[in-house]
């Protein structure tokens, strides 16, 4: 049996370690764009300058030679042909016979006249585009990032540390608003703005002007302020990175249609990731990369635990995590709970809660996952729902045995 990964991120790289890990000998094919092993979560602190490229790495020196698996980098994948079970790449082809599709996302910068093309106008997804933006930012005090989620708050975070002013543009009235709430979220929009980040909230980009080399010179926000500039990070959206499908018959709908397999339409190709869309976290990636090289090789795994409703934010050393929903809906409660350091708030739903924000000290916050995720109904429990703990979940059985009730 011939394996071959395209994509050497979370996914790609934990299904190589799970193969082995069953036992595997059989050969193991890794093909990348990716020229160097890197986490894109560590992408702000290369910008900084806070790590090197080697210290973004996430496996350890020698990984793949230690368990025979050929890597190729710097290998993009242009088509795949099925029906001959083969990948077409930049540098030739590779025949597999148990194909994983792995392939993350791309950034999508907006579609206002002249922003994609222009050459100072960069995504941060992949390690060249902290490169790029790390040379250019070097020789600029101009900088505008459009986006205020976590993608264009690491870049701000990563801009301040080198001693740069960004400025932030962002629609919504709100930062990191699909992680956060207002309440929360303007612990962070302080701190940020202590440092030096300026924010435009509920503002939009409406046109931007070249210059001979098409690079952006200013931007045009909607208020009909003007602002000068000579770097932009685009951080509104991403898409799966499955271009290269397109004339396959690999099913896509947003991202790769796969079943709780994670097997895709076409007998021996399976897909996990962000390339899914079934979620856009590390953990989650990591997860479906292993079940998906279960499937593969032969040991039937059902990926259960999509839950992908869980973020953490860290920027200042303050720390927050959210789980389920941010906002209430009519009819929901909401309970809130805080102090100088720490602010709680959870929304119950019919008894369930349905979503927990936690800033401060997020320790023992592993209840308000496993309360949302599981949607168990406390209504029964006679306490404060800011004082429930794991204890009370538990219930003890006709032979002394602990169960969760
Ligand atoms: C700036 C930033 C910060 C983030 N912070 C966090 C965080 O704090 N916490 C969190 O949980 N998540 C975070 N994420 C999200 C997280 O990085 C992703 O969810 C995760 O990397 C997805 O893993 P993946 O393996 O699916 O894809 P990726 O890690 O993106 O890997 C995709 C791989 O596919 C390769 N590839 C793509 N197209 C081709 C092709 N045609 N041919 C060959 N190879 C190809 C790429 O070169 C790459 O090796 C962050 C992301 C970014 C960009």
């Amino acid at each position: 049996m011939k394996y071959v990964i395209i994509g050497a991120g979370a996914a790609g790289v934990t299904a190589s370690k799970t193969i082995r890990e069953l036992g595997s000998n059989n050969e193991i094919v890794i093909l990348s764009t990716d020229d160097a092993i890197h986490s894109r979560c560590m992408l702000g602190s290369y910008i900084s300058g806070e790590r090197d490229e080697k210290g973004l790495s996430f496996i350890p020196d020698g990984f793949f030679e230690d368990a025979n698996i050929r890597w190729l980098g710097g290998a993009t994948v242009k088509s795949v042909d099925t029906e001959n079970r083969n990948v077409i790449f930049n540098g030739g082809s590779e025949a597999y016979e148990r194909l994983l599709i792995a392939t993350g996302s791309n950034n999508v910068v907006p579609p206002l006249k002249g922003l994609r093309e222009a050459s100072n106008v960069f995504g941060l997804r992949h390690l060249t585009d902290a490169k790029a933006i790390r040379k250019h930012a070097a020789n600029t005090e101009n900088i505008v990032i459009i986006g205020a989620g976590l993608v264009g708050l690491n870049a701000a975070y990563a801009l301040v540390a080198m001693g740069k002013k960004p400025v932030v543009v962002e629609a919504l009235d709100s930062i990191i608003p699909f992680n956060l709430d207002k309440r929360a979220a303007s612990a962070y929009l302080e701190r940020f703005e202590q440092a030096g980040c300026v924010f435009r909230l509920g503002c939009k980009v409406v046109e931007v002007s070249l210059d001979e080399s098409n690079a952006v010179t200013s931007m045009t926000f909607d208020n009909g302020e003007r602002i000068s500039c000579e770097l932009v990070i685009s951080a509104t959206s991403t898409r799966p990175a499955i271009d290269f499908l397109a004339n396959s018959n690999v099913a896509c709908s947003g991202g790769i249609t796969v079943d709780k397999y994670l097997a895709t339409n076409i007998d021996g190709v399976y897909a996990a990731g962000d390339a899914t869309a079934l979620s856009g976290i590390w953990p989650n990636a990591m997860k479906q990369g292993s079940v998906a090289a279960k499937n593969m090789c032969g040991f039937p795994t059902a990926y259960v635990d999509a839950f992908s409703l869980k973020n953490t934010v860290n920027f200042f050393g303050l720390q927050s995590l959210s789980v389920g929903i941010t906002e209430p809906a009519e009819g929901d409660t909401v309970e809130i709970l805080e102090d100088r350091k720490n602010y709680m708030k959870t929304i119950l739903r019919n008894g369930t809660v349905a979503g927990a924000i936690i800033q401060g000290d997020i320790s023992n916050s592993g209840i308000w996952q496993y309360l949302v995720k599981n949607k168990l109904d406390i209504s029964g429990i006679n306490k404060p729902v800011r004082k429930l703990s794991f204890a009370d979940f538990f219930g003890v059985e006709a032979n002394g045995e602990y169960k969760w009730s």
